[in-house]
């Protein structure tokens, strides 16, 4: 028999559990448009209250969640500051500029974690000439900086000094429960201060679909019709959300075997003649490694892999992304480590 393919190339891919399976059919359901759906409002509810929040929002995808958000709080014509590698600017198809007619002001900073001194600087009030700042956007844990994890009180001083500055601040917290779980503190300690926070239940936390807002009510009234305008009114979404609030409850308290896992590859990486990788560095479920010593593009390495049944993907020429995730066990990383040594040796 061929062995699984062994799918590395992101947490999205995993595929929804017998238990979701049981959910989503047994689900009681309304129009959730008409705010009649039990299902969906368990959800929010339940959303709200492990974040601490006043409200939730059931949210088709994170990028709508996060558009959303940046939608209902800023104003045509300002500036977002960011994060250069973040998901808003990257991975959003331009939604920042097209539906809120805002602009990114990009910050580099090492692993993605920003600072208030970084961000300082770019922060303008009205001024005759240039574009006033509206909002201020984080990610925890980044994605595209190898899983990073904002430590508490970086994250807490950037929203006490943006609010002082009379700025709101979101978060994309895509992975926020990895980011938990790598720090030991509840999500709702996490993210406490921020004005609206997105997460995906559809990434490690393992539903087939689905993210969330959370935040105060007045915020999330306003969401809900930004929702809507986005074509995000889901009639008896129930099914969905069934599935969704399995994970919420089932999927934070095994996500440090994700994170296990992921250190485990970076350790065999490091072994491999070619490779340049940091375990160290490696804080939750998603790590990179250069493979420019291998004498190989990282395309070719990706489609090497492919052929043997590992799947990765590369980032660039010479790097490529690797995401532990529940579909793939201790076993298929071992496997994984084997298939690449044979690949670039
Ligand atoms: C995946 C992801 C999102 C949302 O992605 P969708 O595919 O739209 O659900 C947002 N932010 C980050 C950091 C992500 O990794």
């Amino acid at each position: 028999m061929p062995s699984p393919v062994i799918d590395l190339r992101s947490d999205t891919v995993t595929k929804p559990s017998a238990a979701m399976r049981r959910a989503m059919h047994d689900a009681e359901v309304g129009d959730d448009v008409y705010r009649e759906d039990p299902t969906v409002n368990r959800l929010q509810d339940r959303a709200a209250e492990i974040f601490g929040c006043e409200a939730g929002l059931y949210v088709v995808s994170g990028t709508m969640g996060n558009q959303t958000a940046i939608k209902v709080l800023t104003r045509h014509g300002q500036e977002v500051i960011c994060e250069e590698r973040c998901h808003i600017y990257n991975f959003e198809m331009a939604m920042v500029a097209v539906f809120s007619g805002v602009l990114p002001r990009t910050i580099r900073a090492a692993d993605g974690i920003l600072t208030w001194p970084m961000i300082a600087p770019y922060i303008r009030a009205r001024n005759d000439h240039r574009a006033r700042t509206g909002l201020i956007e984080l990610e925890n844990t980044s994605n595209l900086a190898g899983g990073s994890v904002y430590p508490l009180e970086i994250a807490n001083d950037i929203v006490d000094r943006a609010h002082a500055a009379g700025l709101p601040v979101h978060l994309d917290g895509a992975r926020i429960f990895n980011a938990s779980v790598a720090l030991g503190r509840s999500v709702a300690e996490l993210t406490k201060k921020f004005d609206s926070v997105m997460f995906c239940l559809s990434k490690g936390l393992g539903a087939p679909v689905g993210s969330l807002l959370v935040g105060s009510k007045e915020f999330i009234e306003e969401a809900r019709i930004v929702r809507k305008m986005l074509g995000g009114g889901m009639r008896q979404a129930g099914v969905l959300a069934a599935a969704g609030f399995v994970a919420l409850e089932e999927g934070p308290p095994r996500l440090h075997i994700d994170h296990a896992n992921a250190k485990f590859l970076a350790q065999g990486l490091a072994e491999i003649p070619g490779i340049k990788v940091d375990p160290s560095k490696v804080a939750s479920n998603i790590l990179f490694f250069d493979v420019s010593g291998t004498g190989l593009a990282a395309q070719e390495i990706s489609k090497r892999l492919a052929a043997r049944g590992v799947l990765a993907n590369a980032s660039d020429p010479q790097t490529i992304r690797m995401v532990t995730h529940l579909d793939v066990d201790r076993r298929g990383c071992e496997r994984a480590l084997r298939v690449l040594r044979e690949v670039v040796t």
